[in-house]
């Protein structure tokens, strides 16, 4: 019956009108795109539906039955409007260039405008072979959708830009990866899609007037003001720099490990984007890796700020020509922006963690500070989340206090950190409740731990169980607001618990 709706929609019916789609990208050069509809599948079935974000994009959820929802979410039923298309790329993966990437499964239906006027992508991820799939079968595996689906909601509501999810939906076919696994589609909201990899595309192959081309869509959507710049193309680079800058600072914050940042993996939008093997650490470890497939750890935890400057010394490259007619005065420009990356975002970094230690004031000290207590909690494997959320107890009360030096080997070495901290805190003329509460803001007391997501996923996948998702998605809204019901969510992993390694799952 529901192989039916396909037929349904694709022929003779009425396609349903969801949202009033744009199209700016597929506006663009057909070189820039392939137009390719999504594949049908056996048997969708709708497993989450964002209302907040389908409310802020104006997408009618309301007046649809379940299964046009579903066959719209899952590939089967083309929404009116839309214009389905794989978007072409290239991209360094783990520093090796590959012309041509492209979405392999990704198809784009459009772009709605949000309630602040900001246009949005909306993407279905897993739908089906482009003419970018290579030897893919261009679907995606439920667990990953789950993990994308919990990560990018997590982030939102942790205040960090981040690509999101406005549904997942089971295909009812199973696809080959570790075994035979449910396959789901994805649907997914970014600011764009065009990523450093996207300008690689049309730079390797010589395309000089699509770079251009590129670049003045990426200025028009995301960065109108480079527009009246001196030097436009060179203020484009800046202002990707800038966003990069701050949201690298913020994934260190928190500590999220992104797993694979090749370049096809960075937007130039600033969101975080690709999350497949990512993660939050656990104990901090400025060497900690879980992807599988990062072997010598290029894109550990601590290496971030550098493997992202790396990425934008590429997107600069295929700038160079509209930079300065001057090969080597184009080079020298783009070479102050991205030597100056790093120094961007050490004072992000240095903004954030004196937030997170509360202090308000800069003081010369503070580097060597928050380097001390790292380096406590790196060799006592102390917890990321929990060590910071506690700072900010013990910051007012010391019960909290007697609490938090437990968690490091040698204590006293903490208790001579904690005096230092204090000292400094009490050069400060805040009040200790506020300053509480104002760290409170900035610490996390739930980030998605691995093992919670894993125990989402198999619940999902071997039992058909949605409720360990559902439940973890609503804890994760709410990162900074304590809950007695939440509190388990706060654990870090048991030992038998752990889980070390995260795959892409494509
Ligand atoms: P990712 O690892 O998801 O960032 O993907 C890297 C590249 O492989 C992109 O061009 C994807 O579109 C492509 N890709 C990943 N998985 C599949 C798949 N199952 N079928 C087709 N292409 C894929
Ligand atoms: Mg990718």
């Amino acid at each position: 019956m529901v192989a039916n709706l396909t037929d349904q929609w694709t022929a003779g019916r009425e396609a349903v009108r969801v949202a009033s789609f744009t199209h700016t990208y597929a506006a663009l050069p057909e070189q820039f795109f392939a137009r390719v509809d999504p594949t049908p599948v056996s048997a969708p079935r709708l497993i989450a539906v964002n209302r907040p974000l389908a409310a802020e994009l104006d997408f009618d959820l309301g007046t649809h039955a379940a299964e046009v929802l579903a066959a719209i979410f899952a590939g089967n039923a083309v929404p009116a409007g839309a214009t389905p298309i794989a978007m072409a790329y290239a991209g360094h993966q783990f520093g090796h260039f590959v012309p041509q990437l492209g979405d392999g499964r990704a198809i784009l239906l459009g772009e709605l405008r949000d309630r602040t006027g900001q246009l949005r992508d909306v993407q279905l991820k897993g739908a089906g072979r482009t003419p970018f799939s290579r030897d893919g079968d261009g679907r995606a595996a439920l667990g990953p959708v789950l993990r994308e689906y919990i990560v990018g909601e997590a982030m939102h509501a942790l205040g960090i830009p981040a690509t999101r999810a406005l549904a997942a939906a089971l295909t009812g076919d199973r696809i080959p990866r570790q075994g035979m696994v449910p396959g789901a589609v994805l649907t997914r909201v970014a600011a764009s899609h065009v990523r450093v990899g996207t300008f690689q595309y049309f730079a390797a192959r010589g395309e000089r007037d699509s770079v251009q081309r590129l670049a003045d869509y990426v200025i028009d959507r995301h960065y109108p003001q480079a527009r009246a710049a001196e030097r436009p193309y060179l203020a484009l680079l800046e202002a990707v720099a800038a966003r990069q800058a701050l949201l690298i600072a913020r994934w260190m914050h928190v500590g999220f490990i992104h797993g694979v940042m090749n370049t096809d993996n960075m937007a130039v939008s600033g969101e975080t984007i690709d999350f497949g093997p990512c993660a939050f650490m656990d104990s901090y470890d400025p060497a900690a890796v879980f992807s599988s497939i990062d072997r010598r750890g290029r894109y550990a935890y601590g290496n971030q700020p550098a493997a992202a400057e790396w990425n934008l010394a590429r997107l600069a490259e295929t700038l160079l020509p509209f930079i300065d007619l001057t090969p080597e005065r184009a080079v020298e420009l783009a070479t102050e922006v991205i030597a100056g990356f790093s120094t961007r975002v050490d004072r992000h970094w240095l903004a954030g963690m004196r937030a997170k230690l509360g202090l308000l004031t800069a003081s010369a000290d503070d580097v060597e500070l928050i380097g001390a207590l790292l380096d406590l909690m790196h060799g006592s494997q102390a917890d990321f989340t929990n060590t910071f959320r506690l700072l900010c107890d013990a910051s007012s009360a010391p019960a909290a206090a007697a609490t938090l030096r437990t968690h490091f080997a040698n204590p006293a070495a903490y208790d001579d950190w904690a005096g230092r901290w204090r000292a400094r805190l009490a050069q400060e003329g805040d009040e200790p409740g506020s300053r509480a509460a104002a760290m409170r803001r900035v610490n996390p007391a739930y980030i998605p731990r691995n093992h919670r997501i894993e125990q989402a996923i198999v619940a999902a996948v071997e039992r058909d169980d949605f409720s360990v998702f559902d439940a973890l998605l609503e804890v994760l809204s709410r990162p900074y607001v304590e809950s007695e019901s939440a509190a388990p969510y706060a654990a870090p992993p048991l030992p038998a618990e752990r889980v070390t390694k995260t795959f892409c799952g494509t």
